[in-house]
């Protein structure tokens, strides 16, 4: 069976090194933001170019103490593709705010800004740009968008470590940006984990604050904060990760390439804009005769490991569908997730496996035209 993620061979590939980094906090008797959490909160903002990082527990709860440094308040709104993980809708609903869902472009599913201005109200306070499968959004447009309409920009990042715009990576355009560490990402913890980071001194100050208990001094809180926190054990196997995140990334590129080569047009599915680096976090191809679920059944049969992301589009989930207008409100996202399917995609994918991957589905592909 070739699954679609493989958290378990990130750790094989690594293990001396992680081994390393689990014993090395084990004996410390620090286990709770110490000096793993702090050199690895500096080797990431420098890695993304960012001033400054703060590490917290999961990338969920990135999100939504971003939103609440930035200064989002209850029944506020907040401008969000609706074809995204439902945890990025979870952060701006536990911020008090109201989505507003937005469509996607059919060309690489990530939020188009050109229909924007309808969704703007007096209410509107930011945008949520989710750079979706390891794809930046069009945060040249995104950036002038919100700058004029006075709105606070999100990145959500949970999909794009390394993916870069216009030269410089993501997470470095808007006010502030979320990661997560979940796993299965191109960074991947063992165990939860995010981390927020910023430009302005006065956001990180107030994620500080927010990550425990809004204490500015130790048992007082200044402010009404929360326990977010990173820890030691993780941030260590992360500095492990994080040395070679370019190397992986470049990997899943290659994999990319290869399925790219090899699938018919008519499969391939969303893309990076041309003068964008994206990093494949997920492998999509598309299938338009609406037979998704049988390639899908077929393929496990046959060994292969695939997953939808997402098959109920947030707008229209039982949580959320009274913050949205419904069934064929948003047609290019609603069409996207009855055809999208995420193929096996990890770095430590064999030349062999991804072969096989590839006579499968063609195979597959043959049996049901
Ligand atoms: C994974 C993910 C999240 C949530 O991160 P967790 O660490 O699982 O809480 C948020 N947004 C997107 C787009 C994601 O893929």
């Amino acid at each position: 069976m070739i699954p679609f993620a493989h958290p378990l061979a990130a750790y094989h590939h690594y293990r001396a090194e992680i081994d390393a980094a689990i014993q090395r906090v084990m004996n410390s008797g620090r286990y709770i933001l110490g000096p793993e959490v702090e050199a690895f909160e500096a080797e990431f903002a420098d890695y993304v170019g960012a001033r400054f990082a703060v590490g917290v527990a999961s990338g969920t709860e990135a999100l939504w103490l971003a939103l609440r440094a930035v200064g989002i308040v209850e029944g506020d709104e907040v401008i969000v593709p609706s074809l995204t993980a439902s945890a990025t809708i979870a952060a701006i609903v536990e911020s008090g705010a109201i989505p507003v869902f937005a469509e996607v472009k059919d060309s690489d599913l990530n939020i188009d800004p050109a229909p924007l201005e309808k969704l703007i109200t007096p209410r509107t306070r930011a945008i949520v740009a989710v750079h979706l499968y390891g794809n930046p959004a069009d945060l040249t447009t995104l950036t002038a968008f919100a700058q004029a309409h006075r709105l606070r920009l999100i990145e959500d990042c949970a999909q794009a470590h390394g993916a870069q715009h216009a030269g410089r990576s993501v997470g470095t355009f808007g006010d502030i940006a979320a990661w997560s560490f979940y796993p299965t990402k191109n960074l991947g913890a063992f165990g939860d984990g995010g981390i927020v980071t910023t430009q302005q001194t006065d956001h990180a100050e107030q994620l500080h604050l927010l990550r425990e208990y809004g204490w500015r001094v130790r048992y007082d809180s200044s402010e009404q904060g929360w326990n977010s926190r990173l820890d030691e054990i993780h941030a260590a196997m992360l500095r492990v990760r994080l040395k070679h995140l370019t190397e992986d990334n470049q990997r899943r590129r290659e994999i990319a390439k290869l399925y790219r080569s090899a699938l018919p047009v008519h499969l391939h599915g969303p893309l990076a804009d041309g003068s964008d680096v994206g990093v494949e976090h997920l492998f999509v191809i598309r299938h338009a005769q609406r037979q998704r679920d049988k390639l899908q059944a077929t393929l496990k049969q046959a060994g292969i490991g695939t997953a939808i992301h997402y098959p109920v589009p947030c707008h229209l989930q039982g949580a959320y569908a009274a913050f949205g207008q419904g069934p064929d409100s948003l047609p290019i996202t609603e069409r996207a997730a009855r055809e999208i399917l995420s193929l096996p995609m990890y770095p430590e994918l064999s030349l062999a496996e991804v072969e096989q991957v590839i006579n499968a589905l063609l195979k597959v592909m043959e049996a049901l035209e």
